[in-house]
């Protein structure tokens, strides 16, 4: 990870390179910020400019040995923690070399992912996750190593609010004290759960949110869609660049075929059905939650097209896209397609601050209902 290929964010990217250049980086750090910030790659980018061999003026090079190594992951002085459900023994080295490599690859492919999307691709649904005290004395153990190559070491703990109080009691002397060239690299996007003496024992490096301008910009430049697209996105990502993947990449996918059904419930206005699918919305855990309702936003992105006659820019494809044709204009014209964005909108923000999921469901249920029954 370069600095570079995190989108903006100058102000945070120069104030840790002057850190490095003027010897002032502190031996602890926190990088915090809130979901879909770029704390992870940002801790990242900057082990890269610590194990570069030619840094320049804004970044690390990206061509020696260590910057190659870098997009693996594989550099022998980068140390990870995290999250895990491994018992507290030692001597199970095969399962933590699977894990460290399952880590390495959920970094690569999900570098802007949160906890519950690393324990989705871990399957480690209604397990108990913590970082232990045996995964602290493996931090102290190898960092009283030397450096393997004369250089930093780093020690990178992501999701450091999961920290057994135990184990974060043992490390509270190391992170004061680290031997020397040694940095840690603490990351959570919820600093207010972390025990005080950790916290006093870090500088904090706060990682805002990405402006809008930011993901807009990231996502044409990337390719990942076009100006117009990106610009809706960006909006209603709010600053969260998993958000904002997401959107882009789920705009086709398995869950439409849910909001077919459930629209169609509302189109039949078949009220008991729709009780009982409010029912098992409340049951479902709340990133599949939100998840169905940002795929009902793209259902209805997809609708507002069609029914302007922008067709070219659809992504439906299929069953999906005869749902889009047959719904727009007929069963939901133009301006109840505006309302019920709006409604949508606002359930994922209320979902998000605990709502009540049964209560929100049933809400978007009617509305979608009575916007049809106004169409028609
Ligand atoms: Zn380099």
């Amino acid at each position: 990870m370069l600095f570079a290929e995190i989108p903006g964010l100058p102000e945070t990217k120069e104030n840790l390179i002057n850190a490095v250049k003027n010897n002032h980086l502190a031996h602890a750090l926190l990088f915090h910020g809130p979901e879909g910030s770029a704390s992870l790659t940002m801790a990242l980018a900057l082990s890269t400019y610590l194990f570069c061999q030619n840094p320049g003026d804004k970044d690390a090079c990206g061509e020696c040995s260590y910057c190659k190594r870098m997009e693996k992951l594989i550099v022998p002085d980068l140390n990870f923690a995290f999250p895990s459900i491994s018992k507290d023994k030692d001597g199970e080295e095969d399962e933590k070399n699977i894990e460290l490599a399952n880590w390495r690859t959920f970094v690569k492919e999900q570098p802007y992912g949160n906890i519950h999307d690393y324990i989705y691709f871990n399957g480690f649904e209604k397990k108990q996750l913590n970082i232990s005290k045996g995964a602290a004395r493996k931090i102290i153990q190898s960092l009283s190593l030397m450096s393997f190559e004369g250089g930093y070491k780093v020690m990178l703990i992501w999701g450091v609010e999961y920290l057994h109080p135990s184990a974060a009691n043992s490390l509270l002397k190391i992170i004061e004290e680290p031997p020397s060239k040694t940095v840690f690299m603490l990351i959570t996007s919820q600093p207010d759960q972390l025990l005080t003496t950790i916290l006093s024992r870090t500088q904090k490096v706060m990682v805002r949110a990405f402006s809008d301008d930011e993901v807009k910009a990231h996502l044409v430049e990337s390719g990942q869609c076009d100006v117009k697209l990106a610009e809706q996105i960006s909006m209603l990502a709010d600053g969260d660049l998993r958000v904002a993947y997401r959107l882009v990449n789920d705009v086709v996918d398995e869950q439409v075929s849910k909001i077919r059904e459930w629209f169609l419930l509302c189109y039949g206005k078949k009220l008991k059905d729709l009780f009982n699918l409010a029912d098992n919305f409340h049951k479902a855990d709340k990133e599949a939650q939100k998840s169905l309702i940002l795929t009902a936003l793209n259902v209805l992105r997809e609708i507002m097209l069609k029914n302007v006659s922008l067709e070219e820019l659809l992504r439906t494809t299929g069953e999906d896209r005869a749902f889009i044709e047959k719904i727009s204009g007929k069963v939901l014209d133009e301006n109840h397609v505006l309302e019920l964005y709006e409604s949508f909108n606002n359930a994922h923000y209320h979902l998000e601050r605990n709502g009540n999921a049964k209560m929100i469901f049933t809400d978007l249920s009617m509305k979608v209902l009575l916007s049809m029954a106004k169409t028609n």
